[in-house]
């Protein structure tokens, strides 16, 4: 036995009864009319005969709702729906994004699942939509300490080379210490002005701050109870009066981002930037050392599917974005 051989992997009545469980927890409600409980399983209902399948083909896990009479499955209202793909293969997709460190590419799901380049695309963008984390919560409750950094990615559109960074995109990501969530957002410019509204839209005032030198994180010690900082340009990683000023651990998350950017994904253009940072943000933020596993990791991006339906849109033929 494997992870990989869990029937749910593989057989669509069990896909069905697992995403059943996880989002419903016994309770099916009908998302057309909110009713509780009062639903009952269609058995044997197929769909309308094809060419394909002249016989048609089983509806798994469709329901009936006895207040409103509609009929629904799961999938309606999560990132599933208006997906034609077998909800197996989705869970096999899920599994593998989640269980992977610094991710996996298109290219690779479309193999090792056996669909077209396109399907595999649009189905790691939509994970990537359910790992995206809706919580606002600020960092540094009590008193805790946030690691605040920023690194700089790929190319700017439209925008020449530069000896600086200014090419390149910039992220600017948090650490929470003790909670060791990461939040991550993709800016325009990093300045005094940008800095300042990251900290006070995710930041207690209680919050104590650590960051490096750079002179966009001069003021911050006016919003929170206090800032530290360490030189990197004179090789101080830690600070030699307190142990606990250091960026080391929002140095390790850019590690893993950019090993995954640079080895998995290789190019990602600005519109899908954010997008990329959901997903390490999600991985990290529910990682092992947080006490969640590969299982775990997936069951929650899961749920995180419900209520997002797809927001994509094809319009000139290629892939586009409406988020
Ligand atoms: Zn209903």
């Amino acid at each position: 036995m494997s992870v990989l051989s869990k029937p749910y992997f593989h057989d669509e009545a069990a896909a069905f009864e697992y995403v059943e469980g996880v989002i419903w927890g016994g309770q099916p409600s009908c998302p057309h009319c909110g009713v509780v409980g009062k639903v009952y399983a269609l058995k044997g209902v197929r769909s309308k005969p094809s060419k394909k399948n002249p016989e048609g083909v089983e509806r798994h896990g469709l329901k009936k709702c006895a207040a409103c009479r509609k009929q629904f499955t799961v999938r309606k209202g999560t990132i599933f729906e208006e997906s034609h793909l077998e909800l197996h293969k989705w869970l096999q997709a899920i599994y593998l994004m989640c269980s992977s460190k610094k991710g996996i590419s298109a290219l690779q799901l479309q193999r090792t699942l056996e669909v077209q380049y396109k399907t595999a695309w649009f189905l790691a963008h939509r994970i990537r939509e359910a790992m995206r984390s809706g919580d606002l919560s600020p960092f540094g409750m009590d008193g805790g300490i946030v690691e605040m950094d920023e690194t700089y990615i790929g190319r700017e559109p439209n925008t020449p080379i530069t000896k600086g960074g200014s090419h390149k995109m910039k992220v600017v990501s948090l650490i929470d210490r003790d909670t060791g969530r990461s939040r991550s957002m993709v800016v325009e410019n990093v300045n005094i002005k940008t800095i300042g509204q990251i900290v006070a839209a995710n930041m207690v005032r209680e919050a104590r701050i650590v960051t490096d030198e750079g002179s966009w994180y001069n003021r911050v010690a006016e919003q929170v109870a206090a800032h530290g900082t360490v030189n990197h340009g004179k090789a101080e990683y830690v600070s030699r009066f307190d142990p606990d000023i250091h960026t080391n651990t929002v140095e390790g998350f850019f590690s893993i981002f950019k090993r995954g950017m640079k080895g998995v994904y290789q190019h990602c253009s600005k519109k899908h930037l954010h997008r990329y940072m959901a997903e390490f943000d999600f991985r990290y933020s529910n990682r092992s050392a947080t006490g969640c596993e590969d299982q775990e990791r997936a069951m929650r991006a899961l749920i995180g599917g419900v209520g997002k339906r797809l927001t994509y849109r094809r319009t000139d033929g290629g892939a586009a974005c409406a988020a």
